[in-house]
């Protein structure tokens, strides 16, 4: 279990990361969200220990993280962060031994992975000469490889096709039922809401949301109708607690401000007696996410 108290960095006068905590257990995909500039990767960079934070408390299943654990870890930068001119097998090689791992293991594990990505005839290649989603797969096979505790994904799907994507996410989800601990950063909150049970939402350093997805969203008083059919649009747009309607493909998008609102929509819609859609959601994490970020920026 990551557990991670209070901590706090600041650049010169720019406070990057403020007063964060939060805790990814064992088996559990935690979101780390936020906008450019939130404090992501400074985050990451103390949880693995290449950072110095100014306050705060960083630990792994109750072990500070030092040198002695940083083999647990596995990472994933955004940045690419493989050296180009090596073959994959000698990166592989190099990766596997800093993780403190034997040669005969790292070529086992390798050729495991490999053969997974579909990149097997590939291991001999320099990995300049790979195509960018086949680097991608070799940074994300160099960052499992030593199966690690507690594995850090930023933006994982970076140059994937969506067959690479699923197949990503299928490895993902048996790390997790396998025990490791993920924190996984996107901005493609769509895969955020897919995978994460738990998140933070940063702004500028500060948390501005934190919690269960399901709860937060369940929580979140803004509903979505969606309404296929023919409906007096004036209407319904001129209702209490109805923020916007609009059309998308050929169904209404309704956006009501409460729950207590969902009955006075339908008694408009019932009136049409040519419906065949009626159905109330609860708001995407995208929205959710612009909402917070916007709001945070106005205080
Ligand atoms: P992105 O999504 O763009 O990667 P991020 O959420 O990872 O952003 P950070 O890179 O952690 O954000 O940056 C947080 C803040 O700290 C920003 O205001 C950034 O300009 C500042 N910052 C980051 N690294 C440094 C540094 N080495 N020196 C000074 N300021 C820095």
């Amino acid at each position: 279990m990551l557990k991670v108290e209070n901590i706090s960095k600041a650049y010169n006068t720019v406070l990057a990361v403020d007063n964060l905590s939060f805790e990814v257990n064992d088996g559990e995909i935690f979101g780390l969200l936020g906008i450019n500039g939130a404090g992501k990767t400074t985050t990451f960079r103390m949880i693995i220990g290449l950072l110095d934070m100014d306050s705060g408390k960083i630990t792994l299943d109750g072990q500070k993280i030092d040198y002695n654990i940083t083999d647990k870890i596995g990472f994933l930068t955004e940045e690419r962060s493989l050296l180009t001119k090596l073959t994959i097998k000698q990166q592989a090689m190099l990766y596997g031994k800093l993780k403190s791992m034997n040669e005969k293991d790292i070529l086992q594990k390798l050729d495991y992975w490999l053969e997974r990505f579909s990149i097997s005839e590939y291991k001999n290649r320099k990995i300049k000469e790979l195509s960018k989603g086949n680097q991608q797969k070799v940074q994300f096979i160099v960052s499992i490889i030593h199966e690690p505790k507690l594995l850090i994904l930023d933006e994982p799907f970076t140059g994937l096709d969506p067959i690479n994507v699923k197949l990503f996410m299928e490895v993902i989800e048996e790390l997790k039922q396998k025990g490791c601990s993920i924190i996984f950063s996107s901005h493609q909150l769509e895969h955020v809401e897919l995978f994460c049970e738990k998140l933070v939402i940063l702004v500028k350093g500060k948390t501005v949301l934190k919690g269960n997805l399901k709860e937060i969203k369940h929580d979140y008083q803004k509903k979505n109708i969606l309404v296929k059919g023919k409906i007096k649009e004036k209407e319904i747009e001129n209702l209490p607690g109805v923020l916007s309607i609009k059309k998308v493909n050929d169904e209404y998008l309704i956006k009501i401000k409460e729950e207590k609102y969902i009955k006075d929509v339908f008694k408009v819609v019932k009136q049409s007696d040519d419906i065949t859609k009626f159905l109330v959601e609860d708001a995407s994490l995208n929205e959710i996410f612009l909402d917070k970020v916007g709001e945070a920026y106005e205080k």
